[in-house]
């Protein structure tokens, strides 16, 4: 099969969706591989690099148009709706819960999309974990400097000093991004609470954390209580392929304190704050209510170099498989099945089905 990969156009998007270890591989397995001039670049791999692993080097419209089988990052934007197909497969993030007007893009054009974020493997969404550990990470470090007044924040510390109390930080889910979160701000001294309503995981999370962080079953009414005395929220659940949940609601921005900053990983699946919008990294922040936001929607994009290996670790096993035939790596894992999305000119997946009713 001809698997092609493209350059990332998103703002401040510099991962890629094959390193050269991964061309290597599908080329053993007999498939070429087409990349998109500069793909590599921002992740520490030239054009060069993925020559020597036996890829053909190629201009933009290229690669989107000879590809059987494309694999990038992020979901594809506008500028590329127009290079969707019947006969193309497309394996990424695609969010497709959140993004109405891609998906009804992919359903006109017969595309078959795979979406790396509803891949499952027992409980495990194994191709969001690897960005799910970099955002959480990111989350705490992200919200440490926006508290830096040369940042705009309030001028708080994570970690406080001996004397002065450390800043409080609030994590709302406590899957990967939400322990990784948490580990990370404990790590910076912050005092730490998470909260989860699934008692199982309360009980994991209780075992991983220890001392490090409190950790509270979520309702209604633990939540209130925790917003208020928060200094960081940080925003982590996650209901897989769906909208996620609005827990924390315009009424709540009245009890944060006032230089309260919320930081919403979830905004790829359209954000558990009711007031959240996806922002970028050009612009990261705004203010609802005199409360700061902050909801990048591609969060582990500036790590690239750290991104694009983690990443592919997780995807070139599940790539190879689908370059050696779609149908048959579909029909013998049905964790991999979930990861369809859409296909023939219809929704597959019951989470974005759920999300649009009214399309086919
Ligand atoms: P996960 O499935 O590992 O964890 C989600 C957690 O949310 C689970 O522990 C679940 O029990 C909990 N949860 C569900 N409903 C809840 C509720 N009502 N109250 C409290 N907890 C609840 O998911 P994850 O991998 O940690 O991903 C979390 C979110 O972060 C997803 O939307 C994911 O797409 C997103 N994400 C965003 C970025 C970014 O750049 N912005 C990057 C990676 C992941």
């Amino acid at each position: 099969m001809r698997v092609a990969v493209p350059t990332e156009i998103k703002p401040a998007e510099r991962r890629v969706g094959l390193v050269p270890a991964g061309v290597t591989q599908l080329v053993r397995h007999g498939h070429e591989v087409l990349v998109e001039s500069g793909a590599g670049t921002g992740s520490g791999f030239d054009d060069d690099a993925y020559a020597a692993a036996g890829a053909e080097v190629v201009d933009r419209e290229t690669v989107w148009a000879r590809a059987e089988l494309l694999v990038k990052v992020k979901e594809p934007v506008a500028e590329e709706y127009g290079f969707l197909r019947p006969d193309l497969t497309l394996f990424a993030y695609l969010h497709l819960a959140a993004d109405r007007p891609l998906t009804e893009a992919l359903v006109a054009a017969g595309t078959t999309a795979v979406a790396f974020e509803t891949v499952r493997s027992g409980r495990i969404l194994p191709l969001l974990q690897p960005m799910s550990e970099i955002a959480g990470r990111l989350a705490a470090q992200s919200a440490a400097h926006h508290m830096q007044t040369n940042a705009g924040g309030p001028g708080l510390l994570m970690g406080g000093v001996p004397g002065v109390a450390a800043a409080k930080v609030v994590v709302v889910g406590g899957g990967t991004v939400g322990t990784q979160a948490a580990l990370m701000a404990s790590g910076l001294m912050a005092d730490v609470t998470v909260l989860d309503a699934n008692g199982a995981r309360i009980r994991e999370l209780n075992d991983l954390l220890g001392h490090r962080a409190r950790v509270l079953m979520s309702d209604e009414h633990v939540l209130e209580e925790e917003l208020a005395g928060a200094d960081v929220v940080i925003g982590a659940v996650l209901i897989p392929g769906a909208a996620a949940p609005k827990l924390v609601r315009r009424e709540h921005l009245a009890v944060l304190h006032d230089h309260a900053l919320l930081v919403d990983v979830a905004i790829d699946q359209g954000g558990c704050f009711e007031t959240s919008h996806p922002t970028t990294y050009d612009d990261p922040t705004f203010e609802v209510d005199g409360i700061t936001h902050y909801c990048v929607a591609n969060m582990p994009g500036v790590v690239p170099r750290t991104a694009s290996r983690a990443l592919a670790n997780a995807t070139t096993p599940y790539l190879v498989r689908l370059a050696d035939g779609v149908e048959q790596a579909l029909a013998a894992d049905p964790g991999f099945a979930a990861g369809l999305n859409v296909a023939g000119g219809t929704i597959r997946h019951p989470g974005v089905a759920q999300a649009f009713p009214d399309l086919p």
